[in-house]
């Protein structure tokens, strides 16, 4: 079995071809990805509309080369995936028509796939871990503790109740003068920084219940920023120490209670795992993996290439579903927002 999959929904055009190995895990045949750092740095983040145009000049290409990279043409495919949301609908438009284009003229089933989902999912394909398992899905939109029961099945514990993490290390850079996308500058540079010189908060730390807030910790960074500019090299690195490590002790005590809350879901997790773009950070890996052995559970974290965004993790997700007969119809719509927890139907006011 082998799925196409194409990923347009923010800055990266992506498209990879998965099939399955005997053991249920993943095979990546093909994983091509072209980021549109470049266009959008000038303006310190994503332009929505030049986004949607660079998807529009590379898809064909990008698929073309996925498809010859894996040793196939598209009569060797079983079902042609796309992430149809959420994320910046221009771009989600491009890659979905893209591929109901391609399922049409080859007659193939089209797979509409949540690209949070293919996150959530893309440990089964690097690990092949059996339901349900407890996920933080950290990326540059969302922050969240999920219950992974099944394709599907997501039991929300605990989210963000204001900025995502990602989007936290983006501000910071920003604020701090670095370059896009912050993370991974953020990360570099923490290496040659003390984390101990500022004293920053920790929010929502001990709560009873896994949620997050970020944008006083962010606001901390910048207050402690003015306090003392002009800034030094030193001053950077010391501040960008000082908030990943704030951040990681959130992370860890966050995970911790929503490995609490997990047991009224199920006995217990199969896995702690991480995905998403932050999932990249080392100093954030580092500390699920201390919470992981004092638990004794197991840490499934992706390879780096398989944290951001990728074709594979949406080839996936679509293989997944394909094999469970979850197919779309050729008007299935891209969707700018998709949470893949459906809000609990609202209590009616006096009701029972
Ligand atoms: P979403 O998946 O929520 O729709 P997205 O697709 O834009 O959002 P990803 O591509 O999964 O997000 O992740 C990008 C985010 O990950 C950015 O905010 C980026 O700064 C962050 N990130 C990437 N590498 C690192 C790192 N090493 N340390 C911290 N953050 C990082
Ligand atoms: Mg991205
Ligand atoms: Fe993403």
């Amino acid at each position: 079995m082998r799925v196409l999959g194409i990923e347009t929904t923010c800055d990266e055009t992506a498209a990879a071809v998965v099939g399955l190995a005997e053991d249920g895990r993943g095979l990546v045949l093909s994983n091509e990805v072209l980021s549109q750092i470049a266009e959008h740095a000038a303006y310190g983040g994503v332009v929505p509309e030049i986004a949607a145009r660079a998807h529009v000049e590379v898809a064909d290409r990008l698929v073309a080369r996925a498809l010859a990279k894996a040793g196939t043409d598209l009569d060797g495919i079983d079902a042609i995936a796309a992430a149809a949301g959420p994320g910046l609908i221009g771009g989600v438009i491009v890659g979905l028509t893209t591929a109901k284009a391609l399922a049409l003229v080859a007659g193939k089933p089209l797979v509409a796939v949540n690209h949070l989902e293919a996150h959530a999912l893309t440990a089964r394909l690097t690990d092949g871990i059996a339901f349900p398992y407890l996920l933080l899905l950290v990326s540059g939109g969302h922050t969240q503790l999920l219950a992974v029961r099944g394709v599907g099945d997501y039991v929300r514990l605990g989210a963000t109740i204001d900025d995502a993490i990602g989007e936290a290390f983006d501000k910071v850079a920003k604020l701090l003068g670095l370059a896009y996308p912050g993370g991974p500058e953020v990360e570099r540079l923490a290496r040659s920084g003390d984390p101990e010189r500022f004293a920053l908060p920790r929010p929502l730390l001990g709560r009873q219940t896994p949620d997050f807030s970020l944008s006083g910790l962010k606001t901390a960074v910048r207050l402690e920023a003015e306090r003392i500019a002009p800034l030094s090299e030193q001053d950077v690195a010391d501040l960008c120490a000082s908030f990943q490590t704030a951040v990681v002790d959130v992370v860890v005590d966050r995970t911790r209670v929503a490995l609490r809350a997990f047991q009224a879901i199920a006995p217990r997790p199969s896995a702690l795992v991480v995905a998403g773009g932050v999932a990249a950070n080392g100093a954030v890996r580092r500390g699920l993996q201390r919470l992981a052995t004092e638990s004794g559970l197991r840490l499934v974290a992706p390879p780096l290439d398989l944290c951001g965004d990728n074709g594979a993790m949406i080839a996936w997700a679509g293989l997944e579903r394909f094999r469970l007969g979850l197919m779309d119809d050729l008007d299935a719509p891209a969707r700018a927002r998709w949470p893949l927890v459906a809000a609990p139907a609202p209590v009616e006011a006096g009701g029972a």
